[in-house]
């Protein structure tokens, strides 16, 4: 069952992976992410059915497109491998559970805000509040299955601190923090704070941790300017992530639960 189960979201993620591309490119610029169907976006033509396999199709067509032979983004690719990767060590982590849905849900939202967060250094609003609302209903589902009612309130008392934090973290310096950052708190409080209070810690110290390191690397090889803004949202999705493949081993072997 349970490896199954880590298969089954891995295939899942690849399919879902597929989707976020299509989220990414186009929530930035404000279109549907349900039509028109995928077309290249210098010859215009939909692509074909078969065409829409992920990473598969990518490989068998060269990373080109099947008409025009315009070059595909090897994000396509990157993105579904991302997914399948990530889904199953979310599966793996969270076992089989009601919670399961919500944690996939969770993960997916993060790598689609994250990519968009590299290239265009925003949090779309719109993205942001659909993840939380999807969140907080696959999460209020397993706690009404499971009568753990006592999850989703210490998620909803984290999601509402870390929003706090940032809030006054934010009207103190906007430059430190944005406010798509602000808004984005609330879903990683909730999340991480319905598994523990220990996760919600974790997951804030492993982001700033990581933006911390890849922040002086960066600098370090000069390809960051002292005042270039940088994607938070990245950081917080890493430490979110972190916290949920570590926390529990390293909760309790620091007896923090
Ligand atoms: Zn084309």
């Amino acid at each position: 069952m349970f490896t199954l189960l880590i298969v089954v979201s891995g295939v899942a993620g690849l399919l879902i992976g597929s989707f976020l591309n299509v989220v990414i490119y186009r929530v930035p610029l404000g279109l549907s992410v349900v039509s028109p169907p995928s077309a290249c976006p210098r010859c215009a033509r939909q692509l074909l059915f078969r065409d829409n396999v992920p990473v598969l199709s990518w490989l068998w067509l060269r990373g080109r497109c099947r008409f025009c032979a315009e070059p595909i983004a090897k994000r396509y690719p990157l993105v579904e491998l991302l997914t399948a990767t990530v889904f199953a060590t979310v599966a793996a982590r969270v076992g089989v559970s009601w919670a399961i849905p919500a944690y996939l849900v969770f993960a997916a939202g993060l790598i689609a805000l994250s990519w968009i967060d590299v290239e265009s250094l925003t949090l779309p609003k719109r993205l942001v509040y659909v993840h939380l609302a999807l969140v907080v209903v696959l999460l209020a589902l397993a706690s009404s299955v499971t009568h753990h009612w006592r999850h989703l309130l210490v998620g909803a008392i984290c999601a509402v601190g870390w929003w706090t934090l940032f809030f006054l973290l934010n009207l103190l310096n906007p430059r430190w923090l944005g406010f798509g950052d602000v808004r984005f708190s609330l879903v990683l409080g909730l999340a991480l704070g319905w598994l523990s209070f220990g996760h919600v810690v974790l997951g804030f110290f492993a982001a700033n941790l990581i933006g911390l390191v890849v922040s002086l690397v960066l600098l370090s090889m000069g390809k960051l300017e002292r005042n270039t803004r940088i994607p938070y949202g990245v950081f917080l999705s890493a430490g979110a992530l972190t916290s949920i493949f570590f926390g529990a081993p390293l909760l309790s072997s620091l007896a923090i639960h």
